[in-house]
């Protein structure tokens, strides 16, 4: 009986064991997805002076008190002008959304209350309170307020608050240059018919893409044969990755030297194998501030295994507070029959179902069954221990990206 580490305990063992995420300074437009390292103060008082909001007349609101009644019209503001426009005693000046409220002026009317009386006169119809259609200078933020903290992810919206205060560069972590490294004799790339034996190499694909949802740009390395000698001089050359995807060469057959070349170089093993299924052989090393991940090479595990380690540890590597994916429990919709023994992470459909959310396993050949497995949105995680898990009964669901990106 094997004594493996649980998930949880694997999981907790690969996130105590990472680098500190690095710091880096990009242009804005180079910013977006990454997580910010350092807090983003405002530069200038938002507004930035005491700016109108509606279409109209700028006026004194005690002159207007009791409205209707006529005013001077003595110039008109625009979005844009500085105001040299002051506004007297029964005076308006005509105004634009977006301008600067003028000297003397307190409030705005509406130009829909307004009407026009020959070139020099306006008669307003309604009064206005002081400070009426005007957004005061600082009332949205105050220079030298903390508008943005580090390991906020820089969205649309940041992106946004970043131009507003200035910040053509920014500081944020550093994306873990990543390299994926395929094993197996067996392989041959995808343009290619397989020959007796020979598998296609879709894992190199798939890992790549995988990277590409963490905003990574992996290198993929040719496959590498199931050969000693040239897996440990490829380990020694890729020295210089922030993290080392191997897929395959793990597991505990005579060819398997990923797991053998990595323990006799100067890395150190965390962890070998975990309790889990898909993924047992699962590998996790460091070697000075490199994170090395083996994934074992069946297409399910590889793409699983990705997903329980190697994206918690891509994620805080580019500086997210927490790695793990998100789990919420759901109403099993299907019975589900289970062996005993290792944390199973079976592909599944889940879906919100009013306030709640429903979960119906997808039925596979197994580790190979790519396609079944391409219909999943989400990993129900069957315990250990469990040898059935009832219709109706309430389980614990991890979510992929594709479930969390399609909204609900
Ligand atoms: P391994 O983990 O090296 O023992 O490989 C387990 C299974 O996954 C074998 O059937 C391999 O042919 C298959 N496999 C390994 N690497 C890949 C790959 N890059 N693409 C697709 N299948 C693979
Ligand atoms: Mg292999």
């Amino acid at each position: 009986m094997d004594q493996l580490h649980t998930y949880d305990e694997v999981l907790s063992l690969l996130l105590q064991n990472l680098p500190s995420p690095i710091v880096e300074r990009v242009p804005l437009e180079a910013s977006a997805g990454r997580v910010l390292a350092t807090p983003v103060k405002a530069d200038l008082d938002l507004p930035p002076f005491d700016r109108v909001v509606m279409d109209g007349y700028a006026v004194r609101s005690g002159d207007v008190q009791t409205a209707p009644c006529c005013l001077r019209v003595v110039g008109a503001v625009v979005a844009g002008d500085s105001p040299e426009t002051s506004v007297g005693s029964n005076e308006a000046a005509q105004i634009m959304t977006g301008a600067p409220l003028p000297r003397g002026a307190d409030a705005v009317q509406m130009v829909e209350k307004t009407v026009k009386v020959g070139t020099e006169l306006v008669e307003v119809l309604e009064s206005v309170l002081p400070g009426q259609n005007v957004a005061p200078r600082a009332s949205e933020v105050q220079r030298g307020a903390v508008v943005l903290r580090p390991g906020e992810r820089i969205d649309a919206i940041r992106i946004g608050v970043l131009a507003a205060f200035g910040q053509h560069m920014v500081e944020v972590f550093r994306s873990p240059r990543a390299v994926i490294i395929p094993t197996g004799t067996e392989l041959v790339d995808v343009g290619e018919i397989p020959g007796p034996g020979e598998i296609r190499n879709s894992n190199a694909y798939m890992l790549k893409a995988q990277c590409a949802t963490l905003g990574i740009d992996a290198d993929v390395m040719p496959p590498l044969g199931d050969d000693r000698e040239r897996t440990a001089a490829v380990l020694d050359e890729s020295r210089g990755a922030d993290l080392l995807i191997f897929s395959g060469g793990v597991s505990m057959g005579d060819r398997d030297y990923v797991h053998r070349v990595i323990k006799d170089s100067n890395a150190r093993v965390v962890f070998h194998k975990a309790a889990v299924k898909p993924g047992k052989p699962v590998l996790f090393a460091r070697r000075a501030n490199q994170v090395i991940l083996g994934l074992p090479g069946n297409p399910v595990s590889s793409f699983v295994t990705f997903e329980l380690f190697v994206r918690p540890a891509a994620r805080v590597l580019s500086g997210w507070r927490r790695g793990g994916l998100r789990r919420v429990m759901a109403r099993l919709e299907a019975a589900v029959a289970h062996k005993p023994g290792r944390l199973f992470f079976k592909p599944a459909l889940l879906r919100v179902e009013g306030r709640e959310f429903a979960v119906t396993p997808i039925e596979t050949k197994g580790s190979a069954d790519l396609v079944a497995f391409s219909k999943a949105n989400s990993l129900l995680m069957v315990p250990a221990d469990a040898t059935r898990l009832e219709v109706g009964s309430t389980v614990e669901v991890m979510a992929l990206g594709a479930f969390w990106e399609e909204g609900f």
